[in-house]
């Protein structure tokens, strides 16, 4: 294809069970891309914002356009925040949208595949309800594990501080001895019923000292967890590398972070065993690849956070194959009917695994019905291809 210009950058918010931003890129030759900013508001403004930015480029040139944008919006945050996420979701589109013009999957523009599938993990969150009084007691936990895995998956995550139970005050941050052991309780419950069949990993989302979190993580060392995930809040490097220097237990963090240069000093201080980007929030695609070089200069591996549709996660699956030291790819959905309606085929994961397709670009199309029904206020729908 010789001559080809982008035309124009459309945003569409949806609210369904979980709160997702839709983007296409257009061109002049009547081939789009389709992508998915991580949520908040006000990203889908910056998104038709950047509309201005593009408009005339080739969208061919994915470098240069992840480049340009980063630049374009320097003085407004591209640094972090939903700037960031609106560029990853941009960028996105633009390897749906390359691929297609040059017929060949997004993987591929990212320097081809080290494996031909991701391996997903499910966020189960919290304790089965349906069979137990407590959905937070340590059989309530092991229980949902044990209905997971019978599933076909063999990575799960659960939330650790899915209830404060025996924290007497949720604002400082301590966990005394009957917290820290109920905690313990959980991890031991659930890797006790899976064994070797699943790999576990627990979540903290940022709630803890660093004195409680050492306690924590050396109380489960025993459970021999995948990971314990966000112990500490997320903006002091020096706490969170003590912690993670402090313990066997493989600590990981950084869904809180943009950008190569933001999870820099984490790699550089070795302050996380496990790097976890948001792709579609971290700055697209091109700049997880980049980041995911960068941890394996340093022998860290990356998991992927993700809570996108499956647009999103087929392309966190795209990256997943893409790079060396990769371990898994979240699947934040398992208990959302709608997740699969927001693509066409939008069934992707099989077995606990997604394969991106053989086919140009990411390989999976909106499903704009969707996209429409679940639409929030105020919002105009893409147009069509
Ligand atoms: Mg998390």
């Amino acid at each position: 294809m010789a001559d080809v210009e982008i035309t124009d950058i459309q945003a569409t918010h949806v609210h369904a069970d979980w709160t997702w931003t839709f983007v296409r890129v257009y061109t002049d030759a009547g081939v789009t891309g389709s992508g998915e900013s991580y949520w908040g508001s006000g990203v889908g403004e910056v998104i038709e914002h950047c509309s201005s930015i593009l408009a005339g480029e080739d969208p061919r040139n994915l470098d240069y356009l992840r480049h340009k944008l980063f630049e374009g919006l320097s003085a407004t945050g591209s640094i972090a925040g939903k700037s960031v996420s609106a560029i990853s979701g941009i960028d996105i589109a633009l390897h749906d949208l390359a691929g297609k013009l040059t017929d060949q999957p997004a993987y591929r523009l990212l320097g081809g595949k080290y494996r031909d599938e991701a391996r997903v993990y499910v966020d189960c969150h919290a304790g089965d309800p349906s069979e137990h009084n407590d959905r937070y007691s340590p059989a309530a936990y092991a229980d949902k594990a044990e209905a997971v895995v019978s599933e076909g998956f063999d990575a799960i995550k659960f939330d650790l501080d899915a209830t404060r139970r025996y924290e007497r005050d949720s604002h400082n941050r301590h966990l005394n001895a009957e917290a820290v052991d109920y905690k313990r309780r959980l991890v031991e419950a659930i890797t006790d019923r899976v064994g070797y069949e699943a790999d576990v990993s627990f979540d903290c989302h940022w709630n803890y000292t660093g004195d409680s979190a050492r306690r924590l993580s050396r109380a489960i060392e025993d459970c021999e967890v995948w990971w314990l995930e966000d112990v500490v809040p997320p903006e002091n490097l020096e706490v969170q590398r003590e912690v993670t220097r402090s313990t066997s237990t493989s600590i990981c963090a950084g869904e809180n972070l943009y950008r190569t240069h933001g999870v820099r000093p984490l790699i550089e201080q070795q302050a996380v065993d496990i790097l976890q980007p948001d792709m579609p929030k971290f700055g697209g695609m091109r700049e997880t690849v980049r980041a995911a070089h960068a941890a394996d200069d340093y022998y860290i591996p990356m998991a992927l956070h993700n809570v996108s549709s499956p647009l999103g996660t087929m392309a966190g699956a795209h990256v997943a194959v893409s790079i060396p030291n990769f371990i898994a790819l979240e699947w934040h959905a398992h208990d959302d009917p709608h997740w699969q309606d927001f693509a066409v085929d939008g069934d992707i994961i099989e077995e606990g695994r997604i394969t991106p397709p053989d086919e140009p670009g990411l390989g999976v199309e909106l499903e704009l019905d969707t996209i429409e029904e679940f639409m929030a206020d105020g919002e105009t729908l893409l147009d069509p291809a």
